[in-house]
C-alpha cells in the first residue's frame, strides 16, 4: 500500500519497543503499540460508519490520550481537535462550522459539548483509557450503537484532509484551515530536519493539543523521527520543573509567555536543570523577546531556537538553525520547509533588505480556507500564500518580523512596528513583559500605547519608561500611554493580543 505522505506512514519509523507517547509518572505507549492501536482504531471507526472524509471532533483534556487519539484517528478520519474549555456557544459554533460527524469525549467527562452534540444529533463516542495498560492506550465506546459503511474506509491517502483547525483568532474571526495528510507530514519532516530529531529524543509537551504548534512540532515531528513525546496535562509553571526532573527531556517547545513563566521559577531549580539532558529549547507562535532568548540560553546552557509558524502552514515556516549555523536573536531564522519571500502590495517579490509582506509556498501549506472564497482571494497571489505578517529578509536569508500587518500602528501615516517598541522596553531592568498596541486617537487615527508587567519587587513609572524609550527610539514611536498590569490578557494558546487591547483596557480617545 502507498503510505508515503500519510500519518499512517509517519508512525512506521520508530522501533517497536521504544517509547512513542507517554505521560509523566507512567509507562507510555511504544511505537509498536501505537501502530497496533492505529489499526484497531481505524477498523473500529470504520465499523461506526466513520471514514476518511468524516470529521471527528476531539474534545479531550491535554495529555497522552489526546495525542494518541489525534494520531490514530488521523490515520483513517479527519481530526478536528477543539479546546475543551470552550463554552456551549463556542462548541455550537465550531461543531456546526466544521460539520462534525462525531464527537469524542473522555469517558465520564463533563462538557457542554455533550448537550450541544445531542441537540445537533451528533453522536458521541467515549474514549475509555486502558486502566491497566500504558498511558495513552484506549478503547472506544459509542454512547449509542453506531454502524454504517463509510464512503471511503481504510487508511487515509496523501490528499485526504488529516486535520481541520481554526486559526487562533488573534486578529479576526477564526477561519477554518483544512490540512491534508501530505501537508502535516511534510511539516513534521521539516521540523525534524531543523531540530535534527532522532530516536533518542524526548520532547516534554506543555503546549495545548488543540493548536497546530503542539500537534505538529511536539507530537508528529517526534513520532516521525522515531522519538518520543511525553504529554503533560498542560502548561503549569509550578509543575514544570517536577516534570523536567522526572522525564529528562532532550527538548521542549513553547510560546514566549510560557518561557517567561519558566524563567521565573528557574533560580529555584538550578540543580534540576544541571542534571537534565536538554539539547535545545524551541520557541514559536509569537515573537520571542531577544532578552528572553538570552536569559533562557544562560539559564539552561543550551541553544534556543526561535521559529516562525502558523496554522495555514501546518506550523513551521522558518527557524533559527542548530549550531554551528548561527542563530540571531530578534530574527525568526531562515526558511525551514517552505520557500519564504517578501512581497509588496501589488504582488511583486522584493529583494533582501526590503520591507513587505511575508509570503510562502510549499508542501506544508494549506490549499485554502474552507468556505471562504473572499479570504482565499486575498490570501493567494501568484501561487504564494500571504501570511499577513510584515518582515524583511537579510542577505543571508534570515527573516526579521516587524509585526502583523493588522497590528502595525498607523500614527497619522507614520507606520510603527509594535515589536520594535516591545524590544526596546524589554531592555528596561524593571520590565518583565510588554505589549505595544494601537490606541485610537481623534486626530492621528492611532497613537502608540503599551501595557507593561513589572518584575517582582521592581518599580518604574510611566514617565521613566517613556524617557527610557525616548533615548532609543524616534519620538513618534514612544508610547504616549503606558499602563501597568499584573498580567496581560492572553488568547487560549498563550498569545498576547494586541488587537482590541485598547478597547479592553478602556483606552478611548
Ligand atoms: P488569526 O489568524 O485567527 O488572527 P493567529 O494568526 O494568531 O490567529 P496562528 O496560526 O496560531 O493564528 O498564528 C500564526 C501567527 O503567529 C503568525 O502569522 C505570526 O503573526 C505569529 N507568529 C508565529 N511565530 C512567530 C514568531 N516567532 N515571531 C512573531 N510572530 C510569530
Ligand atoms: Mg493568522
Amino acid at each position: 500500500m502507498e503510505r508515503a505522505d500519510t500519518v499512517v506512514g509517519l508512525i512506521e519509523h520508530g522501533r517497536e519497543g521504544d517509547l512513542a507517547i507517554g505521560a509523566p509518572g507512567r509507562p507510555g505507549l511504544t511505537h509498536g503499540g501505537l501502530r497496533e492501536l492505529a489499526r484497531h482504531t481505524v477498523t473500529a471507526l470504520n465499523g461506526m460508519g466513520l471514514g476518511r472524509e468524516d470529521r471527528v471532533a476531539l474534545v479531550l483534556p491535554n495529555g497522552p490520550e489526546m495525542a494518541v487519539a489525534f494520531v490514530t484517528f488521523a490515520c483513517g478520519t479527519t481530526t478536528a481537535p477543539l479546546n475543551p474549555s470552550y463554552r456551549a456557544e463556542e462548541f455550537d459554533f465550531y461543531l456546526s462550522d466544521l460539520k462534525a460527524r462525531a464527537l469524542v469525549l473522555l469517558e465520564g467527562m463533563e462538557s457542554p459539548a455533550r448537550a450541544v452534540a445531542a441537540a445537533r444529533g451528533i453522536p458521541v463516542i467515549e474514549l475509555v483509557p486502558d486502566a491497566n495498560g500504558p498511558a495513552g492506550r484506549f478503547t472506544l465506546k459509542p454512547e449509542r450503537p453506531l454502524s454504517g459503511t463509510p464512503a471511503r474506509a481504510g487508511f487515509a491517502e496523501a490528499g485526504d484532509v488529516a486535520l481541520v483547525l481554526h486559526t487562533s483568532g488573534t486578529t479576526a474571526r477564526p477561519k477554518i484551515v483544512p490540512l491534508s495528510q501530505a501537508n502535516v507530514t511534510a511539516s513534521a519532516g521539516h521540523i525534524g530536519q531543523t531540530l535534527a530529531l532522532g530516536r533518542e529524543d524526548v520532547c516534554l509537551n506543555i503546549m495545548p493539543l488543540f493548536h497546530i504548534h503542539g500537534l505538529i512540532a511536539a507530537v508528529l515531528a517526534s513520532l516521525a523521527a522515531g522519538g518520543a513525546v511525553v504529554c503533560t496535562p498542560g502548561f503549569n509553571a509550578l509543575k514544570f520543573f517536577g516534570w523536567f526532573e522526572e522525564v529528562r527531556p532532550s527538548w521542549y517547545t513553547a510560546v514566549p509567555t510560557m518561557h517567561q513563566a519558566i524563567l521565573g521559577r528557574a533560580s529555584r531549580n538550578t540543580g534540576v536543570i544541571q542534571a537534565g539532558r536538554l539539547r535545545f529549547i524551541r520557541s514559536s507562535s509569537a515573537s520571542l523577546p531577544p532578552q528572553v532568548m538570552e536569559e533562557l540560553e544562560q539559564v539552561f546552557g543550551v541553544p534556543v531556537l526561535e521559529s516562525y509558524g502558523m496554522t495555514e502552514a501546518s506550523h513551521q515556516m522558518a527557524s533559527n538553525p542548530l549550531p554551528p549555523r548561527p542563530r540571531h536573536a530578534g530574527s525568526v531564522g531562515i526558511a525551514a520547509g517552505p520557500e519564504v519571500a517578501i512581497m509588496d502590495e501589488a504582488g511583486n517579490l522584493l529583494p533582501p533588505g526590503a520591507l513587505g509582506e511575508v509570503v510562502i509556498r510549499g508542501r506544508n501549506v494549506t490549499a485554502g480556507y474552507e468556505n471562504n472564497p473572499e479570504a482565499n482571494a486575498k490570501a493567494f497571489t501568484r501561487g504564494w500564500f500571504r501570511t499577513g505578517d510584515q518582515g524583511v529578509l537579510d542577505e543571508a536569508g534570515y527573516l526579521r518580523l516587524t509585526g502583523r500587518l493588522k497590528e502595525i500602528i498607523n500614527r497619522g501615516g507614520e507606520k510603527i512596528s509594535p515589536l520594535e517598541v516591545d524590544t526596546v522596553l524589554m531592555d528596561h531592568p524593571a520590565v518583565q513583559q510588554v505589549v505595544t498596541f494601537a490606541m485610537p486617537h481623534p486626530k492621528l487615527g492611532e497613537e502608540v500605547a503599551a501595557a507593561v508587567v513589572l518584575r517582582e519587587g521592581a518599580s518604574a513609572g510611566e514617565r521613566e519608561l517613556q524617557d527610557f524609550a525616548s533615548a532609543r527610539l524616534a519620538d513618534f514611536k514612544v508610547p504616549r500611554k503606558i499602563v501597568f498590569l499584573p498580567e496581560i490578557p492572553k488568547g487560549a494558546t498563550g498569545k498576547l493580543q494586541r488587537i482590541g487591547l485598547a478597547e479592553r483596557l478602556g483606552l478611548t480617545p
